[in-house]
Parts: structure tokens; C-alpha cells; sequence
């Protein structure tokens, strides 16, 4: 039995409990090791306390492939469904006192839109249908005023992984970039921030699979300040209750954000689409349920990339298994797609049984309120 010591403050320290699994070649043995570690992670994690505030906010709803975001289950004719992406924000405090902001997923939408795959999509479909899908509702810096939260009391910002992101309005750039700034180095907006990024992502922008050229701006990190990047390897606790885990198969590197709140733990990342999507037996997309059941699968991945498919799998399981049950259904799980799924006319047949629509938890005190 392992013991679990707790992190020295204001430091982020590794976890072990899935140590195991990314050890462990065999996809099936994995699955064993993901099940065994799961209740032991949970009930260390819940005494690791409990951030102070956790806020989601809209940020735009996008067209995505049926195919991708259901894999093989739905039966809808639509080629496309809907997506709503958002922002969750943590606060918490450090024992000394100290506050700590982190932003999950703060996608600079403009710029994303570059990503090869949206570019495409947007020059080849008409305006109508871009309207239907794609449409922006609200913007980083805007949500952060909104609440109070100043740009430079943001400490880290991180994402599931890296598809369609380009961060350089956030964390800044060491040199004139053609494209947005050409006379001069780009000043951060998020001054302070920097990006948690699992190593393994980082290097594989370095060198892109044709599976992965589609999803990613990879010259766009070419530039980034080194101050700003702060690589890990696996398993993380940043704070109380607020952890990174590594939930490779939608990508090498990506990772899952967990917290712990008053209505118990909650996971939020990109591997499905749908809180149904991990408890498929309670849908009633149609074909999601027979689909699992003919193949006695528990899960319905995302599946735009399949860069390792059972790892996926098996990271949506980690997911399924460390969360607690919705107080709302008990049928679904505390787990918020950071791309939700998102009932639209435009797309019959793909409409979900139940979404969250964000994560949200305590009460934010204004920042100046008490010593930062
Ligand atoms: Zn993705």
C-alpha cells in the first residue's frame, strides 16, 4: 500500500495512483489497474480539501461531425451535431493564504477558427449554416471582467489538449509574429499565467502524425515566452480538491481537470462529448444504447483522431470512475464535456438526454477582499 504524503504549499505535486497504468502496456491489464486504483484516488482526493469557487462560462457553439462526436453508435442522418465549448474558472487558496486562479480550456476562439479543420469547414459550407453552428458567445477576457477577476491574478491556465488552440494572446511571444504581430513581440494579456501542458503534447506538436495535422496549430507555440510554459509529466494536484490527471488516447498528451466540490468530484475533458456518452445504457440518442449493448462497450468516445483508441477507452473509464453520481440524474455522472453536446434543429437524432452545462461550486469573494 502506498502512502500519499501531501504537497508542500503553493507547490503542484505528483500523483501515484495511476502510476501503475501508465506502466502497463496491455490495454485489457490497464483497464484492471484503472478500476482497482480508482476508490483508493477517490477518497485521498476528497481530503485534499476543496477549491473556494468554480464558475463555467459559454464560449461558443460549434459544428462537429456526427461521425466524430458519437463514433459509431448514433444513428442520425445529420452529418453534423453542435458543440458548446466553455470556459470553467477555479479559485482557491493556498494555507498561507494566498489566492490561485486557473483557467481550464480559455480558448482564444478567434484564433482558433484557424485551425486547419475549422478553415476548411468554414470555406466550404454556406454563411447560413455557419450561422446555425457556429456562433460566439462570449470571449475570455470578458468573462473574466465579468467577475471580478483580474487579468493578472490568473496564476495557470490549462487545456485537455492542445486541438485548436493558439495561446499566444495569453502568454505572449518572444519575437514579432507575422500573422497577428508583425512590428513586435505579442504582450501577454494573461501576464502572469502560464500554460500547465503535459510534456508528452508539447512534443508531439514538434513532429505531427497526418492524423493529427488536422486539429492542430502547431507554429503557433513555436514562439511562447519560456516563462510561460510549465511541462508536466502524468498525474498533478495544483491545490485543494483541484487536479490534473493524464487521460491519454484522444490524444498522447492529454489530461482531464478534476475538482472536488460540495456535491463531490467532478471531471471535465474532450474524451466524450456527452455526460450520456459514460453511461450509454441511460440514453436515448438514438442507436447510442443498442450500439453499446451489441458491443458491450461502456463508453462512447470522441473519436475525431482515434490516436489511441483502447487508451481512450480506458481513459474514459478513469473518468467514469472517479466522479461522483449527478445530484440532478442519478442516471449520469459529475462529468462535464469541456464540448458539450447541445440540442439543435438543425442536427434530429443527436439531441442529449441530460447536460450539465458547466461545473459551478462556492461563492467568489471579491479579489482584495482578504491578502493575496
Ligand atoms: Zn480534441
Amino acid at each position: 500500500m502506498t502512502t500519499h504524503v501531501p504537497p508542500p504549499v503553493g507547490e503542484i505535486s505528483a500523483i501515484s495512483h495511476f502510476a501503475a497504468v501508465a506502466g502497463e502496456p496491455q490495454p485489457g491489464r490497464q483497464l484492471d489497474l484503472i478500476r482497482e486504483a480508482a476508490p483508493g484516488f477517490r477518497a485521498w482526493f476528497r481530503g485534499t480539501g476543496m477549491p473556494d469557487w468554480v464558475g463555467t462560462f459559454d464560449l461558443v457553439t460549434l459544428p462537429y461531425p456526427t461521425r466524430f462526436g458519437l463514433f459509431r453508435a448514433a444513428i442520425s442522418p445529420a452529418p453534423y451535431l453542435s458543440l458548446t465549448h466553455r470556459l470553467v474558472v477555479v479559485r482557491w487558496r493556498e494555507p498561507d493564504g494566498r489566492r490561485r486562479v486557473l483557467l481550464f480550456e480559455p480558448t482564444d476562439v478567434e484564433l482558433a477558427r484557424r485551425t486547419p479543420y475549422f478553415a476548411r469547414l468554414s470555406e466550404s459550407t454556406p454563411a447560413a449554416f455557419e450561422r446555425a453552428f457556429a456562433r460566439p458567445l462570449g470571449d475570455v477576457m470578458g468573462h473574466l471582467r465579468s467577475v471580478g477577476i483580474d487579468a493578472k491574478d490568473v496564476d495557470w491556465i490549462t487545456f485537455d489538449h492542445l486541438h485548436t488552440q493558439d495561446v499566444r494572446r495569453w502568454v505572449g511571444t518572444t519575437e514579432p509574429v507575422n500573422d497577428i504581430s508583425p512590428a513586435a513581440p505579442i504582450a501577454p494579456a494573461l501576464p502572469n499565467a502560464r500554460l500547465i501542458v503535459q510534456r508528452a503534447e508539447l512534443v508531439s506538436l514538434e513532429s505531427l502524425h497526418p492524423l493529427q495535422v488536422p486539429w492542430y496549430q502547431a507554429s503557433t507555440f513555436t514562439a511562447l515566452r519560456p516563462a510561460a510554459l510549465f511541462p508536466i509529466d502524468g498525474d498533478v494536484l495544483i491545490g485543494p480538491g483541484v487536479a490534473l490527471l493524464s487521460t491519454p488516447g484522444h490524444t498522447i498528451g492529454n489530461h482531464t481537470l478534476v475538482v472536488n466540490t460540495e456535491s463531490g468530484i467532478w471531471a471535465s475533458s474532450e474524451n466524450v462529448i456527452a455526460a450520456e456518452c459514460l453511461t450509454p445504457e441511460h440514453s436515448r440518442i438514438p442507436g447510442v444504447r443498442r450500439y453499446t449493448r451489441t458491443w458491450e462497450q461502456e463508453v462512447v468516445l470522441n473519436a475525431n483522431t482515434l490516436e489511441d483508441t483502447a487508451r481512450q477507452y480506458n481513459s474514459c473509464v478513469l473518468e467514469k470512475s472517479i466522479v461522483d453520481v449527478a445530484r440532478a440524474d442519478s442516471r449520469f455522472l459529475q462529468f462535464m464535456p469541456s464540448s458539450e453536446l447541445t440540442g439543435t434543429v438543425f442536427s434530429p437524432g443527436t439531441s442529449p438526454t441530460f447536460t450539465h452545462s458547466g461545473i459551478f461550486h462556492g461563492t467568489l469573494t471579491p479579489t482584495g477582499a482578504t491578502p493575496r
